[in-house]
């Protein structure tokens, strides 16, 4: 297993995590920043996709998927975070409100000069008149008529209730991301970026940061389980990312969202936050919650391929209960997953063996592909005599075309 270190390790390239890594490498830190999504590189690399560059465009393609069913709580997977999908409004709150806080260190004077190096680093500027479209332009003659001040700077603490064409970090036409403003001039000096880092848990933080300890993380890197060292570690995983890795390493409520419990839920990307691409489940779950998972996940149309140590941890018990699972799909004339197939191929015996004859007369395409797929993967002798009655499904196998993961892809 590799093992990365670094003396500050950030999780999360988003629009806090891109600060926070940028502002400590011009420090000349060594620093480490981990991205569950990928890194396109700097502005002008030629590799950002086109919709997370156009502030113009909805972008929705580098999206977590979190939903509840009737909501979707949008929130952004790629170098950027948020601030690579969002609206790029950039406005500030008004002078009043932070003196009515109260609170030390956010009264008016001390956020401007604060706001004042944000809105540099991100190139906000106001849209110009002939930016706007007909429907903000007549809102404007609207709220003037309605004796609205009109304002030409949203980011002005002064500026007191008024209407105005938004404030925004957008570049010509391109969505100014937090990556752009504050790492792409320390990329290739103290700071080392890692994307594609799903950053499962803390395993140790004991004795770090003053004393000199270190903190280590448990990640998995494209499939690869990955160790992640760090002096310090700073969390900016965002609302939803910070508290599911907190809880995962036991911080918080653990008793309230132990991965049993999230595996539980119905809403896919909590039971996928556990069951995919997370070597978790694998390394601790017992024998029946990690077959409970995978039933699960066919219950709930999530592929079984993205779940780290699907084949190490398949079992007899498993099979059997997937294949009970097939019969009742059967039996109510409801199509079965060919992916099931992948945990019953290695514990194929001569009931299995017919079920899996079945699928390769009858079956949908992808069906037989996942049935001859089982059959490549079992020992027995009669096994290999059904698979070789479909040459071209033995074929695929063996030249490498066919394999559980383009079965994953087309299903
Ligand atoms: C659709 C949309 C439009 C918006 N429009 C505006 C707007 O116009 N103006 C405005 O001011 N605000 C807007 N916002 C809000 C703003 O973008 C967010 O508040 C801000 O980006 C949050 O920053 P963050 O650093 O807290 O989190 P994020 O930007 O979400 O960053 C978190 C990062 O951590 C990564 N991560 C999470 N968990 C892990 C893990 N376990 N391992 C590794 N990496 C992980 C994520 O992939 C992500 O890149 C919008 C938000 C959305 C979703």
């Amino acid at each position: 297993m590799s093992v990365v270190s670094a003396e500050v390790v950030v999780v999360g390239a988003g629009s806090a995590g891109c600060v926070v890594a940028g502002r400590l490498a011009e420090q000349g830190r060594d620093v480490l920043l981990l991205e569950a999504g990928p890194d396109y590189g700097p502005v002008g690399s030629g590799r950002w996709p086109a919709e997370l560059l156009s502030a113009r465009m909805l972008a929705t393609t580098h999206d977590w998927g979190y939903t509840s069913g009737r909501w979707v709580f949008e929130r952004a997977r790629v170098m950027g975070g948020c601030s690579s999908h969002n609206g790029a409004i950039a406005a500030v709150g008004h002078r009043a409100d932070y003196d009515g806080w109260g609170l030390p260190g956010w009264a008016g004077d001390d956020v401007a000069p604060l706001f004042r190096q944000v809105i540099e680093r991100m190139r906000v500027r106001a849209y110009e008149a002939h930016e706007a479209g007909p429907f903000h332009a007549r809102c404007l003659d609207a709220a003037a008529d309605l004796g609205w001040t009109i304002a030409s700077d949203l980011c002005d603490l002064d500026a007191g209730a008024s209407f105005g064409l938004e404030t925004v970090n957008v570049v010509g036409h391109t969505r100014w991301n937090a990556g752009f403003a504050y790492l792409d001039h320390v990329r290739g000096g103290s700071l080392r970026v890692l994307d594609e880092v799903m950053v499962d848990r803390l395993v140790a933080w004991h004795g770090a940061g003053s004393s000199g300890g270190t903190v280590r993380l448990a990640a998995e890197r494209r499939g690869e389980p990955i160790v992640i060292e760090g002096g310090t570690v700073v969390l900016a995983g965002g609302v939803y990312g910070t508290p599911l890795l907190l809880e995962r390493s036991g911080i918080g409520a653990p008793e309230a969202l132990r991965a049993a419990e999230g595996l539980r839920s119905s809403m896919n990307p909590v039971f996928e936050a556990i069951a995919h691409h997370n070597p978790y489940a694998a390394e601790q779950l017992p024998e029946a919650t990690w077959n409970q998972m995978v039933l699960k996940a066919l219950f709930i149309g999530s592929a079984l391929d993205p779940i780290a140590g699907l084949d190490r941890r398949a079992n007899p018990r498993l099979a059997r209960m997937l294949r009970d699972h097939a019969h009742e799909r059967w039996a109510a004339h409801r199509p079965v997953n060919p992916e099931l197939w992948r945990c019953v191929g290695p514990f194929v015996d001569a009931d299995a063996l017919s079920d899996l004859a079945r699928v390769l007369h009858g079956g949908t395409p992808d069906e037989q592909a996942g049935a001859a797929l089982a059959l490549h993967a079992c020992r027995l002798p009669e096994a290999a005599a059904l698979l070789q009655r479909h040459h071209g499904l033995l074929f695929a196998i063996r030249n490498g075309s066919l394999h559980w993961s383009t079965l994953a892809a087309t299903t």
